[in-house]
């Protein structure tokens, strides 16, 4: 289970200014930061923030404070 939250942390951080542009208005033009080239789909609403690689895949999804 350790290892997962690290993974998780890791994740956020690497997203973490890109959730901050989209939360901005910012949605569009994010490169992925795990392929480092796939565009990124940027999805807001009141609970929560999908972004998702176009071309790999990843994803990641994190809830409203
Ligand atoms: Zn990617």
């Amino acid at each position: 289970m350790q290892r997962d939250e690290d993974e998780d942390i890791d994740a956020f951080s690497r997203y973490q200014d890109i959730v901050d542009e989209c939360l901005a208005g910012r949605t569009e033009g994010h490169k992925c930061p795990h392929c480092g080239d796939g565009d990124l789909e940027c999805k807001v609403d009141e609970i929560r923030i999908r972004v998702r690689c176009l071309k790999c895949g990843k994803f990641f999804e994190g809830m409203m404070a």
